[in-house]
């Protein structure tokens, strides 16, 4: 999953960053409004945290062009401001959801996991495929009842795989919400990850989750 992080204080915004790769996020930063309303329509972010109080174009405004734009992302209001009316205006600009500063990261990650799922049919934090089973607030991997370890990258690529499930997903669109901007797009990574996953969680069961679609990509049924 790719989350976009539109702050101007640059201390937190790194802090952020590194704190949600840490959880397999792919992260992209902008700094201001207008990078942050370019980045938006650029890229294939998932979620967007975008502060208030910006320079250049400030968050309400960036916020309300998104949605002129059409772009349906999720976006979490990340501000200072904690006033009601901030909160509403904020709200009926479009967002999502609202974190008021100072946050504990717990929440954040929280809140984002929602987001997350919002659109899929997953309701709380446990993803059932069949005998497979996701927790996306520990990250702990069940096939079978057994317990499957899997890397950072390979969880994320099986969680947005378990959200978009009975989707194909082409290469170029796993690798997009995998990786942020300033990841060089090798075509090969993403079947590379497949085959390990694969090796992981249907390697000895006789009904395979993740499917190959021919000159098109990759599907996980359930
Ligand atoms: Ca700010």
């Amino acid at each position: 999953m790719r989350i976009l992080i539109v702050e101007d204080e640059k201390r937190l915004a790194n802090i952020l960053k590194k704190g949600l790769e840490e959880e397999g996020y792919a992260v992209d930063v902008a700094y201001n409004g207008e990078d942050g309303l370019f980045m938006a329509e650029q890229e294939p972010s998932d979620v967007v945290i975008l502060d208030i109080m910006l320079p250049v174009i400030d968050g309400l405004t960036v916020l309300r062009s998104i949605r002129k734009l059409g772009i349906k992302t999720p976006v979490l209001m990340l501000t200072a401001l904690d006033t009601v009316t901030d909160k509403v205006s904020g709200l009926d600009s479009g967002a999502d959801d609202y974190l008021t500063k100072p946050f504990l990261f717990e929440e954040l990650l929280a809140r984002i996991r929602a987001l997350l799922r919002r659109d899929s049919a997953v309701k709380t934090s446990v993803i059932e495929i069949g005998d497979l089973v996701i927790d996306m607030a520990t990250r702990e991997v069940r096939r079978g009842g057994r317990e499957v370890r899997l890397s950072a990258k390979e969880y994320a690529l099986l969680e947005y795989m378990a959200l978009n499930r009975n989707k194909t997903l082409t290469r170029t669109a796993l690798s997009e919400h995998l990786y942020d901007h300033d990841f060089d797009l090798d075509s090969n990574v993403i079947d590379v990850f497949i085959n390990r996953i694969r090796n992981k969680i249907d390697r000895g069961f006789g009904k395979k989750i993740i499917r190959t679609v021919r000159g098109a990509g990759y599907i996980l049924q359930g």
